[in-house]
């Protein structure tokens, strides 16, 4: 059983969204699949959807699906050939329709999907390409054309991506593409969804109810990229079910500089409030093309997990990189070790106790450290009261027994807690706790003399929001 707390996402791709690797990586250790809708199409992201379910069920282990809506993400259209810009050279951009009006400039024209590029940008406004690797500034501005003289230049081939920091973009974050994105999405089997350059409350809210409306319960994470969600992050952290530190677009929006103090501000914030964050991007990069990563970046995911992120996650490393398998495995051995310094990760002692589940939550995790409990076992209907057990840090292993796969994998996200799927027929108290012993006998989870602390709700064991009871068992 695995005793890791923090969850691992391991985004798919070209490198991993066959059967095969994803068993592999469902091995090695990947709590969530993350399916990136930046890339690829509809049918291709329903077969992997479709083989993560398959290969959970080869491996007989469940994992959690999110999937990640691009967002107004700025981009290079596609270009003939890749255009190579110098620094001192001035170039125009606007949207790929214009250049038919200004075939003077054709040769020196860098089309974008975005229409509203020219009227966002001011003069004298910074134009990042390529993940910032090259940079531009506005010099001069048409109705429809931006003139701008390289400041870094650079190979610049298609799609790239295009950053505007400190210009209000006006594009709404909920596109039409995430739109259709997210209907489709709706109709697999997933379980949660990812909304890209979040920049106030509302952009999540929007997605909330668009997911309520069409009769769905999914939790929205919101990915931090952009300076105005800085402006209004304690909001946002408030009404998401989620947050994403998106370190690669913040980095290019804000400057490298400033993302491990933005990083640990975020961690801290959400660690108050119960808001189970994510850390994401570039945490073992070397291991796209190595089969190990470089000290740096294992001192990345360690100084995370005791930051107190809940979860940690790998983009291009697992998506097309060399060693997806390696890198899932690598992240689980140093946050197993960077978890053996609990002194280290902040305990989350000091929290408010809101209501009767979630101070049964905590009062079964005192009691558990007090009679060194070998496990909790934390019986729940939807997952909602494990979630609550998981903002308290217990130090004892929890196991979130139910009998909801929606649950199980809902869970697989939770820090601390390791999903059990209990398919139970009963629903009185004393034969399914009799089942539940049996199987954790039969595993070698618990041996005679063990001590065990269960909660669960009254009168039946699968009742949600109810947790009204806490009992030690000792195993015969
Ligand atoms: C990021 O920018 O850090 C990120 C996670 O987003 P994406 O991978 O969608 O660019």
């Amino acid at each position: 059983m695995n005793v890791r707390r923090a969850k691992i996402i391991a985004t798919l791709g070209p490198s991993s969204n066959t059967v095969d690797v994803i068993s592999e990586l469902i091995k090695a250790g990947m709590n969530c699949a993350r399916v990136n809708m930046s890339h690829g199409t509809h049918e291709g992201h329903k077969k992997t959807i479709q083989n993560i379910r398959e290969a959970s069920r080869l491996v007989n282990r469940e994992v959690a699906i999110l999937v990640d809506l691009q967002g107004p993400k700025i981009r290079v259209d596609k270009l003939p050939e890749a255009l190579e810009l110098k620094a001192g050279d001035t170039w125009y951009i606007g949207h790929s329709a214009v250049i038919k009006n200004y075939p003077e400039h054709k040769n020196r024209f860098i089309p974008t999907i975005y229409e509203e590029l020219v009227s966002d940008a001011q003069v004298g406004a910074r134009i990042l390409f390529d993940d910032g690797n090259l940079e531009a500034q506005a010099i001069n501005k048409t109705d429809d054309l931006l003139e701008i003289k390289i400041i870094e230049g650079g190979i610049l081939k298609s799609n790239k991506g295009i950053n505007l920091p400190n210009v209000k973009v006006s594009a709404p974050s909920f596109t039409s593409k995430d739109e259709e994105d997210l209907v489709f999405a709706l109709e697999q089997d997933i379980d949660y969804v990812a909304i890209s350059f979040v920049r106030t409350v509302d952009d999540i809210k929007k997605i909330q109810n668009f997911i309520k409306a069409k009769g769905h319960d999914i939790p929205v994470v919101a990915k931090i990229e952009k300076p105005e969600a800085l402006e209004n992050i304690d909001d946002i952290i408030y009404h998401a079910n989620m947050i994403m530190i998106a370190r690669g677009d913040m980095g290019v929006e804000v400057g490298n500089h400033l993302v491990p103090s933005i990083q640990k501000d975020i961690i801290r914030r959400c660690n108050l409030v119960g808001r189970p964050v994510i850390t994401a991007t570039q945490m073992l990069e070397s291991m796209i093309d190595h089969s190990r990563p470089t000290r740096a970046e294992a001192s990345d995911v360690a100084n995370a997990i005791w930051d107190g992120t809940d979860i940690v996650m790998l983009s291009a490393e697992t998506a097309s990189g060399k060693f997806p398998m390696q890198a899932v495995r690598m992240m689980g051995q140093i946050m197993i070790e960077a978890e053996k310094n609990p002194k280290d990760r902040p305990l989350l002692r000091n929290q408010e106790l809101v209501g009767v589940t979630q101070t049964m939550q905590v009062a079964a995790a005192l009691v558990a450290e007090k009679i060194s409990a070998k496990w909790i076992l934390s019986v729940t209907e939807t997952g909602r009261s494990c979630f609550k057990m998981t903002r308290f840090r217990p130090s004892t292993r929890v196991l979130g027994v139910t009998r909801s796969i929606q649950a199980v994998r809902a869970m697989c996200l939770y820090w601390g807690i390791a999903p059990f799927y209990l398919d139970s027929k009963g629903n009185d108290l004393e034969s399914v706790e009799k089942e539940m012993i049996e199987i954790l006998k039969q595993k070698n989870l618990v041996t005679k003399g063990d001590k065990i602390v269960v909660t669960h709700g009254r009168g039946s064991y699968f009742n949600e929001g109810s947790t009204n009871l806490v009992r030690v068992e000792e195993i015969v």
